[in-house]
């Protein structure tokens, strides 16, 4: 093959210059695809939530794939939070999930209560109740409760239509609007404590 000086350069380079492509792009690209791990929420419906354990009410992401949350983050469209949470907020994932010491899998966490206990006075063990019950057991002794200590006036005639004996603290899972309807029904009721958790 003829081959002048100049040419000989040209191939040569190409020559290089393609091994050294292939050198550089070809396994680095390889071995990058296989760190990169399988994103954990692709496919998951996301549902925006609130956080509920303090009444700053930052606002959450939660992941879902068939019907197991699997991710649970700070929601970046959230004007309170904008997708920061602090220690407490991003822990809440474990409230449904937390991982076995034993294999190291994610499983559903076995402490989380889901059903209703009930200690009676006077007894020492917890037992199981409906949620139907507990709603109708709370409603009934509200309103009992109300019926026996309802005053319309104190000690000095002063009108004050109250209760004394019950009393209303809000959770921080409750949003303001709730919030608002919670301590119109208690005032209705004629409760004077109201509260909430973020006060306290
Ligand atoms: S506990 Fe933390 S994440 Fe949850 S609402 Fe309060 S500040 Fe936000």
């Amino acid at each position: 093959m003829n081959l002048s000086r100049r040419g000989f350069f040209k191939l040569t380079g190409a020559t290089f210059a393609a091994g050294a492509l292939a050198e550089v792009f070809g396994p680095a690209n390889a071995l990058a695809a296989d760190a990169v791990p399988e994103l954990r929420i692709m496919g998951a419906t996301e549902s925006p939530s609130i956080c509920c354990y303090c009444s700053v009410g930052c606002g959450m992401v939660l992941s879902v794939i068939d019907g197991e949350l699997v991710n649970l983050e700070g929601d970046p469209d959230h004007p309170i939070n904008r997708g920061a949470l602090c220690s407490k907020g991003s822990a809440q994932f474990n409230i449904r999930n937390v991982y076995d010491p034993e294999s190291g899998e994610l499983i559903a966490n076995p402490y989380r209560q889901q059903k209703v206990k009930y200690r009676a006075p006077g007894a020492s063990e917890f037992e199981e109740k409906s949620w139907e019950w507990a709603i109708e057991e709370i409603a009934k002794r509200v309103k009992d409760t109300r019926d026996r200590t309802y005053e319309t006036t104190d000690e000095k005639g002063v009108t004050v239509n109250r209760t004394l004996a019950i009393g209303n603290l809000g959770g921080a899972a409750l949003d303001g609007e709730e919030c608002y309807l919670v301590q119109k029904f208690a005032r209705a009721l004629g409760v004077t404590f109201i509260e909430h958790q973020a006060r306290i």
